[in-house]
């Protein structure tokens, strides 16, 4: 079976398990674990920000970014598509208590003006926007890259208006090694990012918020009261640890594969493809069959391929450590037998 729902499918290497088991610990609610230390001051080094917190997740990231920046009741404008507005199953209204505004866009570059609009004149009446979020790569546009010029175009609008820019960042890296842009480039203009390292980098668990000192302090009591205040946790950090220092570097890999599975695709009448799309590590495709998507996941089941759902008539291919050359074309091969059989 070649796994292609996700990138988070990955299962610790026999080097990343042994660098955990050897891993030094402490209790990191009295902020004495070593290698979670370790880990926040490397990522805050490589990221460029003051301080850094390692979480469980990248939603329990996100969330406790909204709630450190905003007040209950304010609101945050995130692209229509977002991982926040869609997977992380409407936690802003129950923990920031937040509204979000949702802007469409076509590859998860919302447009300057839809941004301008979409922030509240200072009338009482109105809520009060906070907060931007950008996605980067955005997920469910297909692993689409940001250019920096874009983003730094909103920074300016964002500090014009006074307000605070996150980014999720969960595949930052696959960006980073997309476009030869460094970590820091990517995160300069932003007040806070998230980072995944349980994604691309196939590190079992954990995500990481970098800010400024005082923002990370908020961060962590946030992470506390949501019940994220982990003790021995510096076995999950030593494997972040090595997932960032050892599997960065073959990202790219992930995405040759993804290109050559998007290419034997594109060659075939029976998908639909927009090889701008593919930038990264994800592979989104309409499939014409007229079946809705748990059907059409069947069939490709049968072929021995595991795929995710991607927008509303798109499927979704993620390309990963698990997956070689080899696996990535054969997979091509039996979406394209699979989308015959449903013909
Ligand atoms: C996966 C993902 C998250 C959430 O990460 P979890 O660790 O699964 O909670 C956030 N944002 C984006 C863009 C993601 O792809």
């Amino acid at each position: 079976m070649i796994d292609l729902r996700s990138d988070t499918v990955t299962q610790p290497t026999d080097e990343m398990r042994r660098v955990m088991a050897q891993a030094p610990v402490g209790d990191d609610v009295f902020g004495e674990d070593p290698s979670v230390n370790a880990l926040q001051e490397y990522v805050a080094d490589l990221l460029g920000k003051e301080a850094a917190l390692f979480v469980p997740s990248g939603v329990m990231g996100n969330q406790i970014a909204l709630a450190v920046h905003c007040h209950p009741g304010e609101e945050v404008i995130v692209e229509a598509a977002s991982h926040i507005i869609t997977y992380e199953t409407a936690a802003p209204a129950v923990i920031a208590r937040v509204q979000l505004v949702g802007i469409p866009s076509a590859f998860g570059q919302m447009s300057l003006e839809a941004i301008e609009q979409a922030i509240r004149p200072p009338e009482y009446y109105f809520p009060r926007t906070r907060l931007i979020c950008l996605e980067n790569t955005h997920n469910r546009h297909g692993g689409t890259v940001l250019p920096v010029a874009y983003i730094y175009e909103v920074a300016a609008l964002a500090r014009r208006c006074g307000l605070a820019l996150h980014c999720d960042g969960a595949r930052l890296w696959n960006a980073c090694v997309a476009t030869g842009i460094s970590p820091r480039q990517y995160t300069e203009p932003f007040d806070t990012v998230m980072v995944s390292f349980s994604k691309g980098l196939g590190a079992p668990v954990g995500s990481a918020l970098v800010g400024s000192r005082e923002f990370i302090a908020s961060a962590r009591k946030w992470r506390k009261l949501l019940g994220g205040g982990m003790r021995q946790a510096g076995i999950l950090a030593a494997a972040a640890l090595y997932a960032l220092q050892h599997h960065w570097e073959r990202l790219h890999e992930d995405h040759e594969h993804a290109r050559l599975f998007a290419q034997i695709l594109a060659e075939s009448a029976l998908v639909e493809i927009e090889p701008q799309r593919v930038q990264t590590n994800i592979v989104i495709f309409r499939y014409p069959a007229p079946v809705p998507f748990a059907a059409f996941a069947e069939a490709c089941r049968r072929e021995g391929v595991l795929l995710s759902q991607g927008l509303p008539g798109w499927a979704r291919a993620v390309f990963h450590l698990h997956v070689d050359r080899k696996q990535a074309m054969e997979a091509a091969h039996r979406v394209l037998r699979a989308v015959r059989s449903l013909l």
